[in-house]
């Protein structure tokens, strides 16, 4: 391979081959088997909930949880502007209307806007299925601000963990806040099945119906019979091998790319008008660290995040823009939302860095004497 450095590739050692050519060698090789059964019980512990439900990617775990809440035409669903697609096309699976919240300084979703904007739907008669927050870059949002005011409003939370495996807020495990919540273990995720997800709850009966809808919803007969549509959502025993091995090395990945982010803090400390996202608002103590992403001042910094990122690429190095606001994207162009311009702001300056947990120390000290070359003072 080449030595472009990534943004977040795949870690994977001879712990997971072992795994791996365990579940291959064991004649379990798909679909289901002993290994599917290990990992979300592991997995569950993890997040300190009581069971999870292993699938084929964290956007089919967040459209079962979502269909278990109701959500569905005529309902709605507010979530964040700022996150990856596969939030909002979870939403637009079940029929259901996205309705768009504005970030808070850290990304995250402003949580008062959010309570605000469910409010004033619930006032128009408007039935909100649920609110989907979603944890992003690997930081849990403020469930401490948030607490009980959802249900007080009787409206149910689902957690997009997609990002936030190993992170915690005020001690408490991401993927366990809401009523049920999803994982990913796509490719560049904290950790990786190659592609997967996770669905998590304390709800058993919520669970064991994912489970059903998972699989084609097929009815216990002795033939196949079904009285709804289901899906093909399952893990196979191949990759949950593969799950296991990625989870037992998940506290070293974890600590490996907080010292990427510090080391990137130091040797940034001194340019004026860069602040990372997470560590100066509130500290970073809890987030799994899964990118680092900083934001550039346009009061104190020339260069704009796309001049950076292509003088980047142009030495080897692979940066990205945060996740632009599905207020902005031209599919959800005429989708009510809520804002107050941070998104935009952050989208505007913001900058993501190699932060894969495979990155050596000189890789690392390379992004930044490039990226402080690149940056020019006002
Ligand atoms: C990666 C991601 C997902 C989707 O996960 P897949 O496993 O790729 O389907 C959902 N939400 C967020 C915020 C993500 O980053």
């Amino acid at each position: 391979m080449s030595d472009r450095i990534h943004l977040s590739r795949a870690h994977v050692t001879e712990v997971e081959e072992k795994y791996v050519l365990d579940a291959l060698r064991s004649g379990w090789v798909a679909p289901l088997g002993p290994m599917v059964d290990r990992f979300e019980r592991e997995i569950a512990e993890r997040c300190g909930v009581a069971g999870a439900l292993a699938l084929s990617s964290g956007t089919a775990a967040l459209h079962l949880a979502l269909l278990d809440v109701g959500a569905a035409p005529d309902t709605v669903v507010v979530l964040p502007s700022m996150t990856f697609a596969a939030s909002a096309n979870a939403v637009a699976y079940t029929g259901a209307e996205p309705v768009f919240v504005d970030s808070a300084e850290d990304a995250n979703i402003d949580v008062d806007l959010l309570v605000e904007t469910v409010s004033a739907l619930q006032n128009e008669g408007r039935t909100v299925a649920a609110v989907m927050t979603v944890d992003l870059f690997g930081r849990a949002c403020d469930y401490t601000a948030l607490g009980s005011r959802l249900d007080d409003l009787g409206v149910p939370l689902i957690e997009d963990a997609a990002e936030a495996l190993g992170a915690t807020h005020a001690g408490r495990p991401a993927g366990s806040f809401g009523r049920a919540a999803a994982l990913s273990f796509n490719g560049n995720k904290i950790m990786t099945t190659s592609g997967g997800g996770m669905l998590l709850s304390d709800d058993t009966d919520l669970l064991d119906r994912a489970r059903y809808l998972s699989t084609q919803a097929r009815q216990p007969a002795a033939w196949y019979e079904h009285t709804e549509i289901g899906y093909n959502y399952r893990m196979s025993n191949i990759l949950a091998a593969l799950g296991i091995g990625q989870l037992e090395r998940l506290d070293s990945m974890i600590s490996r790319r907080r010292e990427i982010r510090s080391r990137y803090a130091a040797g940034l400390a001194d340019v004026d008008g860069v602040t990372f996202l997470g560590r100066d608002q509130g500290g970073d103590a809890e987030d799994n660290y899964w990118l680092t992403c900083i934001t550039l001042d346009p009061a104190k910094i020339t260069s704009d995040p796309t001049a950076v990122m292509a003088g980047l690429d142009a030495a080897g190095i692979e940066a990205r823009h945060v996740w632009k606001p599905m207020h902005l994207q031209p599919v959800h162009a005429d989708r009510r939302a809520a804002l107050t311009g941070v998104s935009e702001r952050l989208f505007a300056t913001g900058v993501t860095l190699p932060s894969g947990s495979e990155l050596t120390d000189d890789q690392i000290d390379r992004v930044i004497s490039e990226t402080r070359l690149l940056l020019e003072a006002r």
